[in-house]
């Protein structure tokens, strides 16, 4: 595995996307995802200049963050119960993956009780496949209506995840839709600043449909 190549082949390709996309982004912010990747890869990693970290699990972000710590922005990607909230609040600088009312009353006591501002984003299932996690569409909006509940989150946007499939039409159509829902809300007052959708196999696909947040885990460690 050659890292540095890997990690200036993807910034280069997120660069190129970027300059193609006539989406309006200034930059795009790229979090490596480390799950299952060993500590001392992760850390050659941050030698070569990665700034934020992606993990999925509160066990193995655990251990991982108490032999880097805040050298780097901490990014929780993967969907979180409730009695891992504690840890999380502790740990992560963003959650990507809130996608319940319920959830997010519970980071909101616990970042209370922390003393922090949480910062998180939405997740939304644009692709309708049931094994995914999100808020429907339709229920973001019900959601949105309830966030002054939460006055311990700082929502700064949404997050989805591609669906699984060959499709380009469909997996455009997804991020197509997040990008819309991103730019409805801001319109009504959100003070956004992420919209998180991209990874190995789609992320120049989200740029150019608006991403400004990338999600990169196998093109990286390979
Ligand atoms: C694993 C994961 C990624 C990275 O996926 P790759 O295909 O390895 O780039 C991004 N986002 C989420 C939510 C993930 O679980």
């Amino acid at each position: 595995m050659n890292l540095q190549a890997n990690i200036t082949q993807i910034k280069q390709r997120i660069n190129q996307a970027l300059k193609a996309s006539d989406k309006g982004q200034d930059e795009v912010a790229l979090v490596v995802v480390t799950k299952s990747v060993a500590i001392d890869t992760i850390k050659t990693a941050i030698a070569e200049g990665v700034e934020n970290i992606g993990e999925n699990r509160i066990q193995d972000a655990k251990i991982k963050y108490q032999e880097i710590g805040n050298s780097v922005k901490w990014h929780m990607i993967g969907h979180l119960q409730r009695n891992k909230v504690r840890d999380a609040v502790k740990i992560f600088d963003i959650i990507h993956s809130v996608d319940s009312l319920r959830i997010a009353g519970a980071i909101n006591e616990e970042a209370f009780q922390q003393n922090k501002i949480q910062d998180v984003l939405i997740q939304v299932n644009t692709s309708g496949e049931k094994t995914k996690y999100g808020l429907s569409p339709s229920e973001a909006d019900v959601f949105f209506g309830k966030v002054n509940e939460f006055p311990y989150l700082n929502i700064k946007g949404l997050m989805t995840i591609g669906p699984l499939s060959d499709e380009l039409v469909q997996i455009r159509g997804c991020f197509q839709q997040l990008f819309q829902l991103y730019h409805s809300l801001k319109a009504d007052g959100f003070s956004f600043a992420y919209l998180s959708m991209g990874m190995s196999d789609d992320f120049e696909l989200a740029i150019h449909e608006g991403s400004n947040m990338v999600r990169i885990g196998r093109a990286i460690f390979r």
